[in-house]
Formats: structure tokens, sequence, C-alpha cells
């Protein structure tokens, strides 16, 4: 007996998290309405996944899709993208009905996510802004973590289909807390991008034998995921993207306006940014952000 079969999933934006994420909600035996804006992807999903624990249905608009849904999960790419799927024509709001759970990981302004949830409130209908971290590893492998902003009931009708994709699931407030969560996450991310990358540029400097320090650093009090990941990368100068410098230009951008918002200043978030914009100017957006390391070396004798 399959005892997710009750309740139905629907899911918008088949990108580089959104495809993993569909599929492990698939996996998981929850019946699945699918769309993206190119299609083919939707179709092509649908396809791999046929004679699979539950049925896939590709459909052609999230209005489709929520009207076959009780809990629609959205993951695209920025605020005014949430808005069209959602709000524009054939966006979400068209199908769903009062009941209807609608979850939103894209990472945006929490101000647009709070004007959606508003949108949907006036419909009955619940929003819940809820940013992932763990980037494409943990969407394919379901073990990401959800900072959420919206109503608890909300979120426990929508837990189940949450906990098919990730690991930790944590409720911070209202509407909008869970992309201010997510906001602190590329705080800390950008100052230890910037820290590694600082290290790494000065010990190259100095003449040390890079693997072994690294070896040393990991197993003292400066290791961190970014050192561990990130300087790894550094060592080998693999620059090749796995979180790229437009994607965290993006972020930085979303957190230095909340942070203004809330009278915070950020003045390591901002430095990080405006080094990043360096990287992008030489039409290097595209690379890591584990590159940083390549304007320390520049900047150096
Ligand atoms: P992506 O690969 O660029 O995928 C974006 C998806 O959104 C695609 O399916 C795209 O459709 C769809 N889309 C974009 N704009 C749309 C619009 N206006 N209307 C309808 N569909 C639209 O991006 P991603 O890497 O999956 O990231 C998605 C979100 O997760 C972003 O907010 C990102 O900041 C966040 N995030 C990403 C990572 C990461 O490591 N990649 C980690 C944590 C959080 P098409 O297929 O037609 O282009």
């Amino acid at each position: 007996m399959n005892a997710n079969a009750s309740l139905r999933a629907g899911f918008a934006g088949l990108g580089t998290m959104g495809l993993g994420m569909a599929r492990n909600l698939a996996a998981r035996g929850f019946p699945l309405a699918v769309t993206n804006r190119t299609m083919e992807k939707a179709i092509r999903l649908a396809s791999d996944l046929a004679g699979g624990p539950a049925a896939v249905t590709p459909l052609p608009s999230p209005a489709r899709v929520a009207e076959l849904a009780d809990v629609v999960v959205s993951c695209v790419s920025d605020g005014p993208d949430v808005e069209e799927v959602h709000l524009g024509p054939g966006g979400t709001i068209e199908g769903a009905r009062p009941g209807t759970v609608v979850v939103d990981c894209s990472t945006i302004d929490p101000a647009v996510a709070r004007h959606v949830a508003a949108r949907f409130a006036e419909k009955g209908v619940a929003f819940l802004d809820a940013p992932v971290s763990g980037g494409q590893k943990g969407a394919n492998e379901g073990t990401l973590s959800f900072f959420v902003g919206g109503e608890a009931a909300a979120l426990e009708k929508a837990r189940p289909v949450l906990e098919a994709m990730g690991k930790r699931i944590t409720l911070l407030g209202p509407s909008g807390a869970g992309q201010l969560g997510k906001a602190t996450n590329q705080v800390i991310v950008a100052g230890t991008l910037a820290a590694v990358s600082e290290g790494m540029a000065f010990a190259k400097a100095a003449g040390l034998p890079l693997e072994a320090l690294h070896a040393a650093l990991t197993g003292g009090a400066a290791n961190s995921w970014a050192l561990e990941v990130l300087g790894r990368k550094m060592l080998d100068r693999d620059f090749r993207p796995a979180f790229a410098i437009k994607h965290q230009q993006k972020d930085l951008a979303i957190v230095l306006k909340a942070a203004r918002a809330n009278g915070v200043p950020l003045p390591g978030a901002a430095l990080v940014h405006q080094l990043l914009s360096a990287l992008e100017a030489k039409g290097r957006g595209e690379e890591g952000t584990q590159a940083l390391l390549t304007l320390y070396e520049e900047l150096s004798r």
C-alpha cells in the first residue's frame, strides 16, 4: 500500500534543481502532474518515469497542474518568474482551490514572496516560501534543507511532499521568513567563500605545499563546507560551476536589498558581491564561485 498515493502533487519548473526534486516525488509514490516552460522536459520526464510507483502526467500550464494537485511545488529562477508561473496567464492561481497548498522553492526577494502569498490568500489558497540549500546534489539525492515561511497548518499538509525531497524542513515564521532564512544562508556562504579564496591565495603566494596544507586545515578550526568542497576545487583548478557566479550574484542582490530593508549593514556580503562583479565584467559569470580565488591571485605579486 502506497501511503503517499492519496496526496496529489504538482511540480512546475524542471530545471537543474526541479528535475531531481520531481523525480523524488514520483519515486515516493505521489501521483504527480508536471509542467515546464519548455514542455519537452516535462514530457520526457513522464516518459522516463512511466511504469514507476506513481503516474506522472505532463500538462501544458501551472493552472492545469493546480487543478489536479493538492500540493503544488515550483522551482523557477527569480521573483518575476515566480509571479509569472503563479499569478500570470495560465498560472497556478487559475487552477488552485481553497485548501490547495502552493510551495515555492525558488530563491527570491522576500517582498515578492509576501505579495504572491497575499494574492493566493484572497482565494483561500496557502502559499509557503520554501527556498532550499543543498545544490543539485541535494535535489537529486533528496537531502535538501528547506527554509520555510508561512502558516504552520499549510506546512503540515505539505510536509510529506517536502520530506520526499529533503532532510531538514524548518518553519521560520510568516510569509517571507523562508526567504530571509535562505538569505542568511547566502551571507554565510559568501563570507566563507571569500575567506577560503583569500587563505588559499595567501598560501600559494607564500609557497606552501597546498595539498598538505589543505589536509591540515580541514582537520582544524578553519574547516568548513567551503574549505572542503570549494577549497578542493581550487586546488584542482576546477572552476566549472556547481554553483555559478551569476546565481550567487542574484542571491546577493536579494540579500543586500533585504539587509537595507532591515536596517543592517552587511559589509562582508557587499564586498563579495563587488568582487564577483569584477569576474562577471571579465565574462566569467558562468564559472563556479570558487573562481574568486583567481581574482585574489591577480591582485597578488
Ligand atoms: P534553472 O536550471 O535555470 O531552472 C529554472 C527552471 O525554471 C527551468 O525549468 C525554467 O524553464 C523555469 N523557468 C524560469 N523562468 C520561468 C518563467 N518565467 N516561467 C516559467 N518557467 C520558468 O535553475 P535552478 O538551478 O534549477 O534554480 C532554480 C531556483 O533554485 C533558483 O531560484 C535558484 O536560485 C535556486 N537554487 C539553485 C541551486 C543550484 O545549485 N542550482 C541551489 C539552491 C537554490 P525552462 O526549462 O523552460 O528554461
